[in-house]
C-alpha cells in the first residue's frame, strides 16, 4: 500500500508523510516531488552521477514515464525482471509508472473509445487497457496510474467533455476487472478539463473505488508556459477533491514553477514531479529561489546561453552547495552551452534539482511553523 498520513493542516497547505510506497519503505515527507525519469534514468545523469553528485534530502520515489520505453515493452516483458532492472537502476526503489511523459506533447484529437494516444519520439502509440495492464504487470513498478482521457482543452464542448469522462470511467472499470490481475498500487487519474461539473463527475465516477492508493489530477493544461488562472485552478481542484476521502495522497504531474507549486500546495496538493528543473536545464536555464521564499513566491531564472556570462568567473549561485555551484563558474556553463557539450545539461540538472528539492524543504518548514487548522 501507499502508507500516507497527514500530520498537519494549515491555511498554506498540508504536511504529510509517506511511510511506504508499495513494498518499499521511504519515510518521505510531503509536500515534495517524485523524481522524473525518462528512458528509465534521470535525464542527462547516469546512475553513478545521480548517486554521487546529486544530494537529495529524502529517499526518492521515482516517476517512470512510459513513452520513452513503450517501444521496448515487449522486450522488457521477455527480459522478465522488470523495467527498473532493464534500465539498470541500482537497488530496490519505489517507482511509480505513468503512461505519459509530463514533458512530452499531448496533441488533441487522437484518443478514442478504446485507447489513449501516447507520444514517443517516433510518433503515436495507441494504448488500450489490455496493453496497459500487460505493461504494468511486466514493468513491475510499485505503483501505476489508471488511464485518463486528457483531451479536454479549454474550448472543449459538452459532448467532448462527456465523452472524456465516460471513457475515463470505462478505462478504469476495464483495468480493474475482477478476474484480471494487475500488480502494483493504484493511483487513480482524475480528469474533467476546465469544467467544474465534469471534474466532480470524474472524481465521483472513478475516485471512490476501493483499493485506491492515491490520486493524480490531470492538469497538463495548467503547466509552466500555459496561460493559467489561479481562481479557475482553485475551483477545479475543489470540485475534484470535495467528493473524495480527504486523507489520501494527492499528486499532480508536470512542470510547475515555484510560484505555482506554492499555490497548488495551498490547494491541498501533496506530491509533484521534478520535470520543472529538467525542463529549465534542457533550455540552458537555471533557477534560484528568492531569499525570502516561501514568504514571497519569487524566484529567478538565469539563461546561461547568454553571452554576457562568457567571462564571468563567479559561482553560478552564491550560497548553493550543489556540485555544480561548488565546482564551476558561470563562464564555464556558458562555454559548455555555447559548444553544445553534454556536460552543460548534466550540471544544470544537478543544480536545478537540488534547488527544487530545497524549495520543498522550505515549504515544509514554513508549514511546520504555520498555525494548524
Ligand atoms: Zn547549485
Amino acid at each position: 500500500m501507499v502508507k500516507f498520513s497527514i500530520e498537519k493542516k494549515t491555511l498554506l497547505g498540508r504536511l504529510g508523510k509517506i511511510e511506504s510506497w508499495g513494498p518499499v519503505e521511504v519515510n518521505h515527507h510531503t509536500p515534495s516531488c517524485m523524481t522524473y525519469l525518462r528512458a528509465g534514468h534521470i535525464p542527462h545523469l547516469t546512475w553513478d552521477v545521480a548517486e554521487n553528485q546529486l544530494k537529495l534530502e529524502q529517499t526518492p520515489i521515482y516517476q517512470m514515464t512510459l513513452p520513452s520505453l513503450v517501444t521496448n515493452a515487449k522486450i522488457i516483458e521477455k527480459f522478465g525482471k522488470g523495467a527498473a532492472k532493464f534500465c539498470g537502476m541500482p537497488g530496490k526503489n519505489a517507482i511509480h509508472l505513468t503512461p505519459f511523459d509530463p514533458l512530452g506533447k499531448l496533441p488533441g484529437g487522437y484518443n478514442d473509445s478504446k485507447s489513449i494516444a501516447v507520444w514517443t519520439a517516433n510518433g503515436k502509440v495507441s494504448l488500450d487497457v489490455k496493453t496497459w495492464r500487460s505493461i504494468v504487470n511486466s514493468f513491475g513498478c510499485s505503483s501505476f496510474e489508471s488511464l485518463v482521457d486528457y483531451d479536454t482543452p479549454k474550448d472543449a464542448g459538452q459532448k467532448k467533455l462527456v465523452k472524456a469522462v465516460d471513457r475515463t470511467k470505462t478505462f478504469h472499470e476495464q483495468l480493474f476487472l475482477q478476474d484480471e490481475k494487475v500488480s502494483g498500487e493504484r493511483v487513480v487519474a482524475l480528469g474533467g478539463g476546465f469544467s467544474k461539473y465534469h471534474r466532480r463527475k470524474c472524481a465521483v465516477d472513478v475516485g471512490l473505488a476501493e483499493n485506491t492508493a492515491a490520486y493524480t489530477v490531470e492538469f497538463h493544461e495548467f503547466t509552466e508556459g500555459k496561460e493559467t488562472d489561479e481562481k479557475e485552478m482553485k475551483e477545479l481542484l475543489e470540485e475534484t477533491f470535495s467528493p473524495l476521502p480527504p486523507t489520501k495522497l494527492r499528486c499532480i504531474s508536470g512542470p510547475f514553477n515555484p510560484k505555482t507549486v506554492l499555490f497548488l500546495v495551498q490547494q491541498g496538493i501533496d506530491f509533484f514531479d521534478s520535470t520543472f528543473p529538467i525542463k529549465l536545464a534542457e533550455e540552458g536555464h537555471a533557477f534560484c529561489l528568492a531569499d525570502d521564499y516561501p514568504t514571497s513566491s519569487k524566484y529567478e531564472v538565469v539563461d546561461f546561453n547568454n553571452q554576457k556570462f562568457a567571462d564571468d568567473f563567479t559561482t553560478p549561485f552564491e550560497g548553493c552547495a550543489c556540485y555544480t555551484c561548488t565546482k564551476y563558474t558561470k563562464g564555464y556553463l556558458q562555454h559548455l552551452l555555447n559548444t553544445r557539450e553534454l556536460l552543460a545539461s548534466i550540471l544544470l540538472v544537478i543544480h536545478n534539482m537540488t534547488e527544487y528539492d530545497r524549495m520543498f524543504k522550505l515549504i515544509r518548514k514554513s508549514l511546520e511553523n504555520s498555525e494548524g487548522l
